[in-house]
């Protein structure tokens, strides 16, 4: 069918407080997930676009960064109102543009998002500076200002709900930024910028730029003036970033990629357990850095947990997103369900075998091109083997039986990535001990997805460097500066 390029919408980078074609007027395709269908096009923007970005923060900067934490705090609290405002709107073009149900969008994303910048908002105001007495010879103060320009790149399984948890701390403490959403998910990143408008943010403090990661993203990363980057994504991609980053001596801050463990003990409440665990599979189509992709069940009650689990799999309505019975949508690319497909295909071959899933779903017209998969149970997999190694962000998870807590750390700790874990037991000692010898930034006992703001975000070996959330966040967007006054 020959496509009328007039009808999609085109949407613009957001520099300087208005909204602006790519410069070389280039666009790429913006596919809607649950219909396979280009929907929009989004500005293809290269150094040119970044450029003007960054001539419009170097300018707004004196003026942001001048301002009080109160002045600010309330322009950030107005965005988050803003976003607040136009909820139903933020929820359906998330869902829209990711593939994800528009319930997941309306209770989880976009609050999330509105949450980042009223926790930012609010934070900035009781950062206190630190003061270091040295008995009979004076004392220290220690300043921190804001850094200058920074970057801000996110990925496409959260997206306004990532992009806002960078650029929210980053603008209250004063810098300003040149921010880059993932092009597969670019839709509520562009109305972001209407909300900025009407919250009074000034022209320049948060720029908005469309398009590819080698191309726009690198351009941000490579830019001198750029002093710092937050980025989350691939573990892949942030070593490459890393790599271009280094020698500029620019602050980094890197949250990649998991394949992150679900420790399963004999004497867990197993109802608790089972349905948590069901979230922690394949809520957002298992499209979550901190999903449980490998879950480890003691052998006591591998079966009766495998069966009641493969039971309540089977139920699972996959759907598109507006359907209010959907559980699980569409994932996000035709590439990505590929490359879903090819780990299950590899499964297979390293002698898994698949208890539940494992096809694509095929629904009926408008939706019969969308990405979907049924959720995805395996077992018989050794440990070791590439399914269990390496990362697949998506529906497909592996269960591994196991007798001893030396045995699963072994087996929790053998991938390169080390983010997020879930322990499952009644036994605290135990919980407690296990707890401390994973190897991840962030463990939940017979919890999973529990968020606090205030606590550090991030993952250890291969899955990151630098911790996000509360002050830690604001000491990565600063500056320290230690004074010390004889007495
Ligand atoms: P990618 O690494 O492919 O992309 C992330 C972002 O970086 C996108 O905006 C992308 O642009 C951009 N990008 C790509 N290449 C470059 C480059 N050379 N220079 C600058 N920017 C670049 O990740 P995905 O979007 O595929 O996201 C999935 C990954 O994110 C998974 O590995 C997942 O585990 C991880 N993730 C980690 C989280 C954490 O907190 N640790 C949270 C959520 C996800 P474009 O879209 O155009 O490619």
């Amino acid at each position: 069918m020959e496509r009328i390029e007039e009808v999609l919408e085109k949407l613009q980078n957001y520099i300087n407080g208005q909204f602006c074609p790519p410069i070389a007027n280039s666009y790429i395709d913006n596919f809607e997930p649950a219909t396979g269908q280009v929907y929009s096009l989004i500005p293809d923007s290269d150094e040119q676009d970044v450029l003007q970005a960054v001539e419009a923060a170097e300018k707004a900067f004196p003026v942001w960064s001048s301002m009080t934490n109160e002045e600010r705090s309330q322009i950030l609290v107005r965005v988050s109102e803003g976003i607040q405002k136009r909820l139903d709107e933020f929820a359906h073009a998330e869902s829209r543009d990711n593939g994800k149900p528009l319930s997941l969008a309306t209770k989880v994303d976009i609050p999330r998002a509105v949450s980042n910048f009223h926790f930012f908002a609010t934070a900035i105001l009781h950062y206190a500076s630190e003061s270091h007495r040295m008995e009979g010879m004076g004392f220290n103060y220690t300043t921190r200002k804001p850094i200058g320009i920074v970057g801000c790149i996110s990925p496409w399984n959260l997206p306004l709900y990532l992009f806002s948890w960078k650029i929210a701390p980053a603008l209250a403490a004063g810098n300003c930024v040149i921010a880059k959403p993932s092009e597969v998910t670019p839709y509520t990143a562009y109305l972001l910028g209407q909300v900025l408008d009407e919250a009074g943010m000034p022209p320049g403090v948060l720029n908005i730029i469309h398009g590819s990661g080698m191309k726009a993203g690198d351009a941000i990363v490579k830019h001198p003036k750029v002093k710092a980057i937050s980025f989350t994504g691939g573990t892949k991609t942030g070593a490459y970033i890393a790599q271009t980053a280094a020698p500029m001596f620019k602050k980094l801050s890197l949250e990649l990629g998991g394949k992150n463990p679900n420790i399963i003990f004999d004497d867990c409440d197993f109802d608790s357990m089972l349905s948590t665990t069901m979230l922690s599979s394949f809520a957002n189509q298992g499209q979550i850095c901190l999903c449980g992709s490998r879950i480890f069940i003691q052998t006591g009650i591998y079966e009766k947990f495998r069966d009641a689990f493969v039971q309540k799999v089977d139920r699972i309505k996959v759907s598109h997103p507006d359907d209010p019975e959907t559980k699980m949508g569409a994932l996000v690319s035709k590439e990505h369900l590929q490359k879903v497909l090819s780990y299950i295909e590899l499964a297979q071959e390293e002698g898994g075998k698949i208890l539940s899933g494992g096809t694509p779903v095929q629904l009926p017209a408008p939706y019969d091109q969308g990405y979907y998969l049924r959720p995805t149970v395996i077992e018989g997999l050794d440990f070791q083997c590439r399914t269990n190694q390496e990362e697949i962000f998506g529906p497909v998870v592996t269960l591994t039986p196991f007798e001893s807590e030396e045995e699963v750390l072994k087996m929790a700790n053998s991938t390169q990535y080390g983010l997020s874990c879930t322990i499952w037991t009644e036994n605290l000692k135990k919980a407690h001990r296990v707890a401390d010898q994973v190897e991840a930034g962030i463990v939940w006992i017979n919890s999973w997805l529990v968020r606090d703001l205030r606590t550090p975000f991030g993952g250890v070996k291969a899955s990151g460097v630098g911790r996000e959330g509360g002050w830690e966040a604001l000491r990565f967007f600063t500056e320290a500066k230690n004074i010390f006054v004889k007495s």
